[in-house]
């Protein structure tokens, strides 16, 4: 039987809990219980490394010392939370107006039916949110078939990922057709069909269709080996998993080649932008940077609030490198590696999108002027290159692109619903009760998008067609939707006043 042994901080003392991989959920609650000296109605909460809220069960994820997780004892009885026992008195108030409504009709009343499925759905949505677990409404082994499948405790997690590699390795860079090739090499590439092998495949490809290998003498299995440990290093979270990974490279790759990008750069720098775009979001905890400093994570600590996640991801990125089988950069000389860790370095850094206007004005400056010689103008096309990549998922075809944005919605909820509960500052565009599709997209594509792609459209003509037409479209979907949506609102609202207005005429008559 495998023991698992959790390292963990209450406190402010370092302890540890060991238990078996198949006792039940309240064993191991138990044992943190204990730990933290706290009662049965005692409510825990366990923080991983970078904040996020950990699900107290042995499905639990090992971890090593230097890694430990936070426990906290965060309300001393289970009333003083609010919502589950707002939840409570909710159901027991519909079951006593129910009874008593069946004491006067002999029936319950559509009215009261509706009440009961809402508070229902709302109860069964409580729990099947892992990250409110802290609740204990959560359902470790509940069906529920629209949350994303769970990767069930690390060494199922540690199987899988091996699966992957021998999936990988297995396949042959050859058995990608020329057509697939030359399909990677567009937006218009469909993500969603592939696999997280055949993705992995698909990066080799790009690697080897740019000569990097015989550039910089790659060798094929310390390629393998760092592509590997890249899709290990995203999380299985919503939006910035190894999928986003996946979709930014390629648009960096199509991006390379749409503009010809091999005839007016160094080989060297194109390394540094398909390499960046890879790891620019390693091990992302699915929480934004804003999150990270209002909750004082691990992340923003060790980085001083200065763009965490973005320092996080390059130096996640250099960390596989450091190791020999999968350092792609170890047959460079030293002035080879410092230009791509500086290259690196900036490009990653520049995705953090508190930097956006800031990036974007500097290119602006000096687009009438660029110059592909002028180290200082290449530099920031390099991080615009990047930047266009990161949030070009409008620029693919609506079919690719929409799925993007219920992954995107989604993680922003999971981080809005933690904020709430926390008591963090909410961004309205995170917020589930303020947001929809179309008003989440209408602002972002006239605000972000369409002003950064015509500005490297006017470096690139022909990129119009490939991603600035598609964003435009995309525009127009979305505002089409949004305008629509308010009419139905206004509509609704009229019909409502009219309701009303006929049933107080009816009043006075009587
Ligand atoms: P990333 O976190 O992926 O490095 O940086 C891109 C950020 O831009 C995302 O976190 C997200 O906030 C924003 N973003 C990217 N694509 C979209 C989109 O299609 N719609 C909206 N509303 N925001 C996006
Ligand atoms: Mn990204």
């Amino acid at each position: 039987m495998t023991t698992k042994i959790i390292h963990f901080m209450v406190n402010g003392t370092l302890e540890k809990a060991e238990f078996e991989a198949d006792c039940s959920a309240a064993d191991v609650k138990d044992v943190f219980r204990a730990a933290a000296e706290a009662g049965p109605h005692h409510i825990l909460k366990l923080y991983s490394v970078d904040g996020g809220v950990l699900n107290i069960s042995p499905l639990l994820e090992a971890n090593g010392e230097d890694s430990y997780y936070r426990l906290e004892v965060v309300a001393s009885d289970l009333k003083s939370v609010g919502m589950p026992n707002e939840l409570d008195t909710m159901e027991h108030r519909l079951h006593h107006l129910e009874s008593r409504v069946m004491e006067d009709v002999g029936q319950t009343p559509e009215v009261v039916c509706d009440l009961k499925s809402q508070v229902e759905s709302f109860k069964r949505k409580l729990e099947s949110v892992k990250h409110l677990s802290w609740m204990e409404l959560f359902k470790e082994d509940g069906d529920h078939q629209s949350s994303p499948k769970p990767r069930s405790s690390l060494l199922s997690v540690q199987e899988e990922h091996q699966q992957v590699r021998r999936k990988f390795l297995n396949m042959s860079s050859l058995q990608v057709t020329e057509e697939v090739r030359e399909h990677l090499k567009t937006p218009t590439f469909d993500n969603w069909q592939w696999e997280e092998a055949e993705m992995l495949v698909l990066l080799q490809v790009m690697f080897t269709d740019l000569d990097f290998l015989t550039a910089f003498h790659i060798q094929l299995d310390v390629l393998q080996n760092f592509l590997f440990q890249v899709f290990c290093h995203y999380n299985n979270i919503p939006f910035h998993n190894f999928r986003h990974c996946f979709c930014v490279t390629q648009m960096m790759y199509g991006l390379i080649w749409l503009t010809d990008l091999k005839s007016k750069v160094s080989r060297i720098d194109l390394l540094v932008m398909l390499t960046s775009a890879l790891c620019h979001d390693l091990d992302h905890p699915g929480y934004n940077n804003v999150f990270q400093i209002n909750a004082q994570t691990d992340l923003a600590l060790r980085y001083n609030d200065i763009s965490p996640l973005e320092n996080h991801h390059c130096a996640v990125a250099f960390g596989i490198m450091s190791e020999p089988e999968c350092n792609i950069l170890k047959n460079l000389s030293s002035d080879q590696y410092k230009h791509i860790r500086g290259g690196m370095i900036r490009c990653i850094l520049a995705t953090d999108m508190a930097r956006h206007n800031e990036i974007l004005h500097k290119f602006k400056s000096i687009q009438p002027v660029f110059n592909f010689t002028n180290k200082e103008h290449k530099e920031v096309l390099m991080k615009i290159m990047v930047k266009v990549s990161d949030i070009s998922n409008e620029a693919r075809p609506m079919a690719v692109a929409e799925p993007w944005l219920d992954c995107l919605l989604q993680e922003f909820f999971n981080q809005s619903d933690t904020e709430k509960l926390k008591g963090l500052p909410v961004a309205p565009f995170m917020d589930r009760d303020k947001v929809s599709k179309p008003s989440s997209q209408t602002g972002f594509i006239r605000f972000v998008l369409l002003p950064l792609f015509t500005e490297i459209t006017k470096l690139f003509p022909c990129l119009e067609e490939h991603i600035l037409e598609p964003v435009r479209r995309a525009l127009d979907f979305y505002s089409d939707l949004e305008r629509a949506g308010k009419q139905q609102q206004e509509e609704e609202k009229q019909g409502e006043q009219e309701e009303q207005g006929r049933s107080s005429a009816g009043g006075a008559v009587l």
